[in-house]
């Protein structure tokens, strides 16, 4: 048996299984504007409009608990991050259709509180669901394709930036991860941990938007009606993860500014006392869907501005598109160094995350999100 037959997801790890999926499916036809490789695929449809379509999926005990994260959360949370995908693109969403794999003894209650979080995004985001499936199976996976569109030159891809162009990130960054911390540690308990009192509010909005993330879906619209947007992505995994993603489809590089990143007010309290780096929980921690784009460099005044009068969402300068090598990323802050994305893989976090669920199991702690 080749050696290659033998390698499991996890030693070959997300980046390099997306390129070899990439690989097997072979170019697109000609209706098929972007394939594999950005937010969401953007498919021919007339003159005036593209479709975007993008699928994505939460399984339990991967993403969620069922003991600590509700079955309204869920639902809200799966269109949530699917629509942010289009948010990333310029474009609008308009229809999805939800896949539920379901544990046969799982109360029907869940299924109508899964319901009232999905529809309540729905509304939010003017999406219509359109239809779907039921599978058993021996957890929850929840499953949401959406639908989009776009008119053509609206549509922006992660792969447009330009040496030269300024990058820029809409909102702030760590909360999500900052709530995963306080939800995994108990408010009480940490707070005990805290040198200094510490606002509770700061902790709910930090558990709310990990359990409950706003896709920026004016603010991708806006940002794209400037015409001085060469690239965008949303912030999935990490501010450092996905800007390589960024930068690597546009064949650049970039220098980023680490004491110029928005740390959100509710990191540091938490970080404090889970005994982290803010930075780190900022630059590394995910799941925050806010946008990172590169524009021209005399066009950012102009952009910042409009995207701030139309949204009331600010966006911070944090650094600069280089020809200093495809995917490269300069991180200027107490020190100069260069960021690989060895080590940021999925499969391989999740197999850890699994692991420190059932070292955490065994000593009686929580540890999932
Ligand atoms: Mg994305």
């Amino acid at each position: 048996m080749p050696l290659d037959k033998r390698r499991r997801v996890a030693d070959i790890g997300e980046l390099a299984m997306l390129a070899r999926i990439a690989e097997r499916i072979g170019p697109p036809g000609e209706d098929v504007i972007l394939g594999v490789g950005d937010d969401t695929a953007a498919l021919w449809w007339n003159p005036e409009r593209l479709v975007l379509l993008t699928t994505d999926a939460l399984v339990q005990d991967v993403h969620f608990r069922r003991a600590t994260f509700s079955a309204s959360d869920v639902g809200w949370k799966v269109l949530a991050i699917n629509a942010s995908d289009i948010a990333a693109m310029g474009g609008t969403p308009t229809h999805a259709v939800v896949s539920l794999m379901l544990p046969a003894d799982l109360e029907a209650d869940w299924v109508d509180e899964f319901y009232h979080g999905l529809l309540e995004m729905a509304r939010a985001a003017g999406v219509t669901i359109a239809g779907g499936n039921l599978a058993q199976a021996p957890s929850v996976v929840v499953d949401v394709t959406l639908l989009g569109t776009v008119a053509p030159d609206r549509l922006l891809r992660r792969s447009g930036a330009r040496p030269g162009d300024i990058l820029a990130v809409t909102g702030t960054l760590g909360r999500a991860a900052a709530g995963l911390l306080a939800a995994d540690m108990g408010l009480p308990d940490a707070k005990r941990r805290l040198p200094a009192p510490s606002d509770d509010a700061l902790w709910a909005r930090a558990i709310t938007a990990q359990r409950r993330p706003q896709p920026r879906l004016a603010e991708g619209r806006v940002l794209a009606s400037t015409g001085a947007v060469h690239a965008m992505i949303d912030l999935s995994d990490g501010l450092e993860l996905d800007l390589w993603r960024l930068c690597e489809a546009s064949s650049a590089g970039v220098r980023l500014h680490a004491g110029r990143i928005p740390i959100d007010a509710c990191v540091a309290p938490i970080a404090a006392a889970a005994g982290r780096d803010p930075l780190d929980l900022a630059s590394s921690g995910g799941e925050d869907y806010e946008l990172l784009f590169a524009m021209g460099s005399g066009d950012a005044d102009r952009v910042l501005q409009h995207l701030q009068d139309e949204t009331g969402t600010p966006a911070t300068i944090i650094g600069h598109i280089e020809d200093i090598g495809a995917g490269r990323i300069v991180k200027i802050g107490k020190e100069e160094r260069a960021l690989s994305p060895s080590g940021w893989t999925h499969f391989r976090s999740a197999t850890r995350r699994r692991t420190a669920q059932r070292r955490s199991a065994r000593h009686g702690k929580r540890q999932s999100r």
